[in-house]
């Protein structure tokens, strides 16, 4: 039997992690929202619509037509990769600079509604497992299996500090901290979709289990 999996919860909680072993592991496809939203983001930033100090919302609603966005599976790698007008855009969307203006793009109404429809779509043969902060509650109401992440904001800016060093970013572990919580006040208190638990989620702190731990959980949760 295909369902659909919805994994929401804070940033930084592994749930691309998560997503992405249940697919591998079922054969189901994988999409990771987030990465749509930083790549609107990532455009906005091009344009000059948005930088640290001011955010044209109303250039970025109206170019919202001229944003393709797709998945492209990538066989060396394992996951689908994001582009942006048919431009590679998987390692540009993932700097501390998309990440500190993306929950503000992600308020817009339009940008969210647009999304949520091309979500939906990718979605509507179920065998999906999509990860985000509104899945659960506004893209697939319905799903079979909802997994709401959680953990302490220090252990998760932790794992994405670690993550940016190692890709060589020379960045601070407070400045990353700051952006995790930033990032959470953002999401909880935007007025369109915040990012909230849906009724009949099951939450998953995992602040204290590794990705083995954490699969093996899901598992059998898949399973029951
Ligand atoms: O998951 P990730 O940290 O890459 O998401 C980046 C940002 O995109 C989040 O902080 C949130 O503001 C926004 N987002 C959202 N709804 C989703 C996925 C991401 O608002 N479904």
């Amino acid at each position: 039997k295909k369902i659909t999996i919805a994994i929401d919860g804070f940033s930084s909680t592994g749930k691309s992690t998560l997503a992405k072993q249940l697919a591998n592991h079922f054969g189901y496809v994988f999409v990771d929202t987030g990465a749509m939203y930083r790549a609107v983001t990532f455009f906005a930033m091009q344009k000059g619509y948005v930088n640290a100090t001011f955010f044209d919302k109303q250039a970025l609603i109206n170019s919202l037509s001229n944003i393709k966005l797709q998945f492209k599976f990538n066989t060396d790698l394992g996951f689908a990769e994001m582009y942006l007008n048919d431009v590679n855009v998987e390692t540009e969307i993932r700097t501390i600079e998309v990440s500190s203006f993306v929950s503000k793009v992600a308020e817009v109404s339009e940008v969210r509604s647009k999304l949520v429809e091309q979500q939906k779509e990718m979605g509507k043969d179920k065998a999906i497992v999509m990860d985000g902060r509104d899945i659960g509650t506004v893209v697939f109401p319905d799903a079979e299996l909802k997994i709401f992440m959680t953990a302490s904001a220090s252990t998760r800016a932790k794992r994405r500090y670690d993550e940016l060093v190692q890709k060589g970013d020379s960045i601070t572990y407070e400045k990353v901290l700051k952006n995790v919580e930033e990032r959470d006040y953002i999401d909880t208190h935007r007025e369109d979709s915040p990012l909230i638990m849906a009724d009949d989620a099951i939450e998953i702190d995992n602040s204290h289990l590794n990705r083995k731990e954490q699969f093996e959980l899901v598992l059998e949760l898949v399973n029951e």
